[in-house]
Formats: structure tokens, C-alpha cells, sequence
């Protein structure tokens, strides 16, 4: 992944699970990565590994000041922005009888507005070097329906739809803008569900196991990176057959 040296990116929720696989593995390819989180803890540890190449910023997705901030941070310390993965997501799960305003609009707030927050603030500086590329973190619930987890479905199936707009929007800047859908992934948001469920799960997938947080990454590596590069507006499974 030698495209990836010197080129700087965002990851979202990169202190835990999904995030922070993509942020090492990014990092790993010689990156620059801001790791951002709410959980300050996790996300300062993570990013201290990788010395000058890694750096942690406080952020809260569905603010737009921190956004401001972020983009901010990562032009100061770093000089460019390259690339942005929108990652950071919450599950409450609950049925249409059971799910209340206050559940919807957190994660209508966290998973849907805080993708568009990215792409809006990211893509501005991106346009400004001649392009880079945005992961958006769609799901298997972006594609069916699926019973008790009617508000995450709804935001998961925006996110799908943000990423084909902002494709067309961007195209002409050079920012290239894509989705991954996963299926069910080893992380503590999978703790939200039953065991069973989840055990289930695994066995209904084609490959017989959950995805491993690594999975996942190498997909998120492929569409930032230039390997990539005529790829943009498309949906990327990994799900290890489940909704076959
Ligand atoms: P996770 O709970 O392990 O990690 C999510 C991270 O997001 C955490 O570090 C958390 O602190 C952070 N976060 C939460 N609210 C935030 C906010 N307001 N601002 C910034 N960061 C915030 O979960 P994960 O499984 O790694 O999930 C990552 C993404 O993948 C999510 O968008 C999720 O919806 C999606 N996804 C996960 C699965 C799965 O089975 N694990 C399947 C499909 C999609």
C-alpha cells in the first residue's frame, strides 16, 4: 500500500472495534492517522503507538464545532487531508412499538448525521489538494429490513444514500466516496444483541464464523487507498455470505 505513505486520514470511533482496526492497519501502511473517539482513554492510547504518525483528538461525530476542530487539527499537525472513514456508530436496538423519540434521534444524530458532518467538513479541504477518498460505514442493515432495530436500519440505509449523492457531488473534485456494509463483526456493540442471537449469527454466515474488526479494515484500506481509484458511489458487502 505504498499510496498510502505520507497521506493523511481521518477514522472515526477509531478507539475500539472496527475503528480502531482500520486506524492501526492505516497507520501500518505508513499513514498518518488522526484517531478520533469520545472515549478519550482508549483512543489517546492508540494513537500514542504510533508516535508522530498517529495523533488522538476528542470528537463527537454529531457536533459540528468538533468537526471544525478536527479537520482543524489534523491541517495543522499534518499540512494535507487525504482521506476520511466515517466509522463511528451507535446499535440501540428496539422495534417500532418500542422505540422511543429520544432512541431515534440519538442515533439518527450519531450514525446519520455525523456521516454527512464528515463528508462536509472533510471534503471542503480535499478539494483544495485535488481529491481523496471517503469510506462511509453502512451495514447488512442498510440493505433489508431486519425485526427490533428499526431506527439503527433507518440510518444505516441514509448512510447508503449519502454516499451515492455525495459521489455525484464530488466526482468532479477528484473525492471518491464509497460504503461498506458489514455484516455481524466480533466488537462490543455485538454485546447489545443476545448471545444466541449472535452464535446464530455466525452459523448463518456461508463462511460459519463473525467477521473479525481486521476484516473489515482491509476492505476500508482498499477504497482509501489509490488501488481504488475508479471506484466511488458503490456499496462494498463483507459479510461472509450471510445475506446470501
Ligand atoms: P464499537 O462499539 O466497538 O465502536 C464504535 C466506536 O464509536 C467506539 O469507540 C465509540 O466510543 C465510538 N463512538 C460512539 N459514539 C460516538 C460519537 N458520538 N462520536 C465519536 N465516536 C463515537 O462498534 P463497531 O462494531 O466497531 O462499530 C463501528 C461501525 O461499524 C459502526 O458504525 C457500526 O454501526 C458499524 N457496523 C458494525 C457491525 C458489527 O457487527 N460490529 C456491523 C455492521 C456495521
Amino acid at each position: 500500500m505504498s499510496s498510502l505513505k505520507g497521506k493523511t486520514i481521518i477514522v472515526t470511533g477509531a478507539a475500539n472495534g472496527i475503528g480502531l482496526a482500520e486506524a492501526n492497519l492505516l497507520a501500518q501502511s505508513g499513514a498518518n492517522v488522526v484517531f478520533t473517539d469520545v472515549d478519550e482513554a482508549n483512543g489517546i492510547s492508540a494513537a500514542k503507538a504510533w508516535g508522530t504518525q498517529g495523533m488522538f483528538i476528542r470528537h463527537d461525530v454529531s457536533s459540528s464545532a468538533d468537526w471544525e476542530r478536527v479537520v482543524a487539527a489534523a491541517i495543522t499537525r499534518f499540512g494535507r487531508l487525504d482521506g476520511l472513514i466515517n466509522n463511528a456508530g451507535i446499535y440501540r436496538p428496539g422495534s417500532l412499538e418500542e422505540t422511543s423519540e429520544e432512541n431515534f434521534d440519538s442515533q439518527v444524530a450519531i450514525n446519520q448525521k455525523g456521516t454527512f458532518f464528515g463528508m462536509k467538513y472533510t471534503a471542503a479541504e480535499m478539494k483544495k489538494t485535488g481529491g481523496g477518498s471517503i469510506v462511509n460505514t453502512s451495514s447488512i442493515c442498510g440493505i433489508r429490513g431486519f425485526r427490533g432495530c428499526i431506527a439503527y436500519n433507518g440510518t444505516k440505509w441514509a448512510i447508503r444514500g449519502l454516499t451515492k449523492t455525495a459521489a455525484v457531488e464530488l466526482g468532479e473534485h477528484g473525492i471518491r466516496v464509497n460504503a461498506i456494509l458489514p455484516g455481524f463483526v466480533d466488537t462490543k456493540i455485538l454485546a447489545a444483541n443476545s448471545p444466541e442471537m449472535n452464535q446464530q449469527a455466525a452459523k448463518d454466515s456461508v463462511l460459519n464464523r463473525l467477521g473479525s474488526p481486521q476484516d473489515i479494515a482491509l476492505l476500508a484500506r482498499y477504497l482509501v487507498s489509490d488501488e481504488s481509484s475508479f471506484v466511488t458511489g458503490s456499496d462494498f458487502l463483507a459479510d461472509g455470505g450471510y445475506t446470501l
